[in-house]
């Protein structure tokens, strides 16, 4: 291969005239070699090692850049940010780290690029590509970099065990790439992964968050959740997928294992949305089956009520892993909450009136719940998965149907309170909402249609009811 293809941008003849200057060598090194190699798109994101200081080696390149960029300096890591146009450019200088015990955190000397190839996480994000003159274009490959992309292996540079106790962050990065890229993580890696799963406890929940959402963004996140499992680092993580691992047997009743259906019904799902909250809506749909579950003579095994626990669930899962306790969590939250409606509505004759409240409380998430739902079936019954889809495009078809009809997505009562309050002539009361709330009942059971007259007739005959007085 011919990397200089690589470094054909005009950005990176400029960094090495402004290497030559401060006479420093300079490297491109990390992502933005191996996505290169495996063709993954144009990277915007550029990480320039110097082998000397990467904060000067930045400063001069931003004098030499038309519209002399800003430059970002981080001091504590020594390192140096500047934008031009789309791209981003990381500039470094070679280091040399050592770490300690509690912190991945290390201490920092300078030194070759030898020692910061020494310190990347793996073998595939330690090639470099030189921007010096004389070798411009050289591929600088001391772990076998390359062989790892072409047989698709992720591996440490030194010793995992000492690489992945250093930084913890590397155990779940390792597991995002290998979910990413379809890599097999190396075995001795696989084995001190799981041996130092404990240490990710160090790792502040943002950084576990960033990769988690990494890891479910990508085409076919079981691969990522299994792997997690299978190093204990989920435990750590999301106990309340390890909570649905397993099958229980009373009696010869069995139930399924909710961990791997779960799984199945992400990479399902991660085939029709790109929508990260409901990839995690599908994640965290069952959580409430671990708590609920119980086992009756009669029926056998069941978990009632687990989508309501199972929303509860989501709350705390999002808090402990400080995401963001907005419309993303609400989101979530009734998917998980709703996971079931969809199903006890299709099992049955499909009734308007079943559709209209299925609309009304989904509201403008009624298509990511259908989506989610379509996902949920799992089953190996190729009769059963055919019949199950029918009926859910059954569903599909009349909740368009209806909506076309009665408009009860985003209900907006065709009789306001103060138009009660001015025909009976009452102040805000208990009254009020109770016609209103008869008014709402009759056009979701389809006794009355959604418009003004018949919902005003429904108004004065409830009033009458109530003992109001029409005073118009
Ligand atoms: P992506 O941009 O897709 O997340 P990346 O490999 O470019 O992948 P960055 O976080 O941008 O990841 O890091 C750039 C480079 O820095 C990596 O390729 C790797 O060489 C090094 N690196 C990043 N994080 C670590 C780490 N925790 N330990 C060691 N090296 C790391
Ligand atoms: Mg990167």
């Amino acid at each position: 291969m011919n990397y200089k293809q690589a470094i054909e941008h005009p950005i990176f003849k400029i960094i090495c005239e402004a290497a030559e200057t401060l006479n420093v060598n300079s490297y491109v090194i990390g992502g933005f070699v191996r996505d290169f190699i495996l063709n993954r798109g144009d990277a915007k994101d550029i990480d320039v090692v110097a082998i000397g200081d990467g904060i000067q080696l930045a400063k001069q390149v931003a004098k030499s850049l038309p519209n002399n960029p800003k430059v970002k300096v981080f001091k504590t890591y020594g390192t140096a940010m500047l934008r031009y146009s789309d791209i981003e450019i990381e500039f470094v200088g070679a280091r040399k780290e050592s770490y300690t015990k509690d912190s991945r955190n290390p201490a920092i000397e300078n030194g070759s690029l030898e020692d910061d190839q020494n310190r990347r996480d793996f073998t595939i994000n330690a090639l470099a590509l030189s921007l010096n003159k004389s070798t411009y274009g050289d591929l600088l490959d001391p772990f076998k970099g390359i062989g790892d992309l072409e047989n698709k292996i992720i591996r440490t540079p030194l010793n995992p065990d000492i690489t992945y106790s250093d930084d913890p962050l590397r155990m779940l990065r390792a597991v995002r790439f290998a979910t990413q890229l379809h890599f097999k993580i190396e075995s001795n890696s696989l084995e001190a992964i799981t041996k130092n799963s404990h240490r990710i406890k160090i790792i502040t929940k943002e950084r576990i968050v960033t990769e988690l959402h990494k890891i479910l963004e990508s085409n076919k996140p079981s691969i990522g959740f299994l792997l997690l499992e299978k190093t204990e680092l989920l435990n750590y993580i999301l106990p309340e997928l390890t909570a649905l691992k397993g099958i229980d047997e009373i009696e010869g009743q069995r139930h399924k294992d909710n961990f791997y259906h779960t799984l199945e019904v992400v990479d399902n799902i991660s085939k029709h949305t790109d929508n990260l909250w409901l990839r995690w809506a599908a994640l965290l749909h069952d959580i409430g089956k671990a708590p609920t579950k119980k086992f009756n003579k009669k029926v056998g095994w069941t978990f009632h009520g687990h989508e309501f626990e199972g929303s509860k669930m989501v709350y705390r899962l999002f808090k402990r892993l400080k995401m963001p306790l907005n419309d993303k969590m609400k989101f979530v939250q009734k998917m998980v909450f709703m996971s079931s409606r969809p199903i006890v509505l299709s099992e049955d004759i499909v009734t308007d009136s079943a559709v209209r409240r299925l609309i009304f409380d989904a509201g403008d998430y009624v298509d990511d719940l259908m989506t989610l739902c379509e996902a949920d079936i799992t089953t190996k019954n190729p009769k059963k998965f055919k019949k199950y889809h029918n009926n859910f495009k059954i569903v599909r078809e009349k909740i368009i149907e209806v909506e076309e009809r009665d408009h009860v997505r985003n209900f907006q009562p065709p009789i306001t309170g103060e138009k009660i309050m001015e025909t009976f002539g009452l102040k805000p009361s208990r009254e009020i909402g109770i016609i209103k709330e008869t008014i709402k009942e009759a056009i979701l059971e389809g006794t009355i249609p959604n418009e003004y007259d018949a919902a005003y007739q429904l108004m004065l005959k409830e009033g009458e009811r109530l003992g109001l007085k029409n005073i118009r």
